[in-house]
């Protein structure tokens, strides 16, 4: 059965009690006062019992017209407001299913209006939240399917390329051509990983274990296991950390994974000759941590979104060494999750980039850093 019959029904069931109560009132109450009156007036009426008949039959017809008539205004009148209150609630919650059912089919524009300030007016406040964030995962999903469709396909062409050429006689399987092609699988092998751990992260599974850790230790794990890279390009990494710095509430494993990145990048965009510093300081219930290179840098109309998911500066350069804009992304998460904030600086191309995250300075004893 539909809301509106419903209502109405309860509604009639109301108005029904109503009028039996004010009829069996006074069809009971009213004779027995009238009769008492009745037999007041008798003295100045005289012996005649017709007339009191008379009298009574009279009072009875006006008593049960007046029940009539009114029982009826009022049945018509609550009608008219059932219907007007039934309405109000029905119309928006039908305009709800219906927007919902649009919704299920993949129409994720759809929104319902909001025309009270009442409990069904939120409920169409938060059914059209819910709807923007549906719209909002559903143009995430494909976009994420259309970049990485579009970073699988170039080093996939490329291998085929190869092999191409090589069935064909026109290439020979010489080491060089063998270790272009590990490249491409190699390029491929990364995009998967890195594409893992990022969705593993937005979907929240990646959680961080903050615990009071020296952050100087960490920091020089992660120089140490970069420096190698470093001393191949012929950069010169320094490390500059005061001994007295308090030690942070964060997970010493996911700290490095941004620092190895952070680091990762500045050897990669910075040329041979270069210089890649890292820093730590305290401000406030604050340690700030900045990794600065003298390398490409980057131009402030890029500066915003380094750290959105696929973006690329120079798209050829970056794909050369292997990126696919993801580690920023990663990396931005992380912080977060630690409650700390990552933003890149860069005074221009050519001048070298600035990457800097805050961590919680922690309250207990610190733990050594993994
Ligand atoms: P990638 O794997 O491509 O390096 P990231 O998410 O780590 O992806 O970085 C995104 C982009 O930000 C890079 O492609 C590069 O253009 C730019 N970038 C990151 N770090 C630096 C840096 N230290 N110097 C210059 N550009 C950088």
């Amino acid at each position: 059965m539909r809301l509106l019959p419903k209502l109405l029904l309860a509604f009639l069931v109301i108005i029904g009690s109503g009028a039996v109560v004010v009829a069996g009132t006074a069809w009971l109450l009213a004779p027995v006062a009238f009769g008492e009156h009745l037999g007041v007036m008798a003295r100045h009426l005289g012996p005649d019992p017709r007339l009191a008949e008379d009298l009574f039959a009279g009072f009875r017809r006006a008593v049960n017209l007046s029940v009539l008539v009114a029982v009826g205004a009022s049945v018509l009148v609550a009608l008219a407001v059932a219907v007007f209150v039934a309405r109000r609630i029905v119309e928006p919650v039908e305009a709800m299913g219906a927007a919902a059912q649009r919704i299920a089919a993949g129409r994720y524009g759809e929104r319902v209006p909001v025309a009270s300030q009442d409990e069904l007016g939120e409920l169409a406040k938060q059914f059209n939240r819910m709807a923007e964030a549906l719209q909002r995962l559903e143009r995430l999903r494909k976009d994420l399917v259309a970049d990485v469709a579009h970073e699988l396909r170039t080093p996939l062409a490329g291998l085929s390329g190869y092999l191409e050429g090589l069935l064909d006689g026109v290439l020979e399987a010489s080491p060089e051509v063998l270790g272009r092609m590990q490249r491409e699988v190699h390029r491929l092998q990364r995009l998967v990983e890195d594409l893992q751990e990022l969705s593993r992260v937005e979907a929240g599974q990646v959680k961080v274990q903050p615990v009071p850790t020296i952050l100087r230790e960490v920091v020089e794990g992660v120089v140490a296991r970069l420096r190698p890279q470093g001393e191949e390009k012929g950069i010169q990494l320094a490390v500059e950390v005061p001994p007295d710095l308090p030690a942070v509430l964060a997970d010493p494993d996911r700290v490095a994974q941004v620092l190895a990145n952070l680091l990762g990048n500045a050897l990669q965009y910075t040329p041979p000759g270069g210089r890649v510093d890292v820093r730590a300081w305290r401000v406030g219930r604050e340690v700030v941590v900045a990794v600065q290179d003298t390398g490409i840098g980057i131009p402030r109309e890029h500066l915003p979104f380094v750290f959105e998911r696929f973006y690329r500066v120079d798209r050829s350069r970056s794909r050369r060494a292997g990126g696919a804009g993801i580690g920023l992304t990663i990396a931005r998460s992380l912080v977060e999750l630690h409650g700390g904030k990552i933003w890149a600086d860069s005074p221009g191309p050519g001048r070298g980039s600035t990457f800097t995250f805050t961590l919680p300075v922690a309250d207990g004893p610190a733990g050594t850093g993994g």
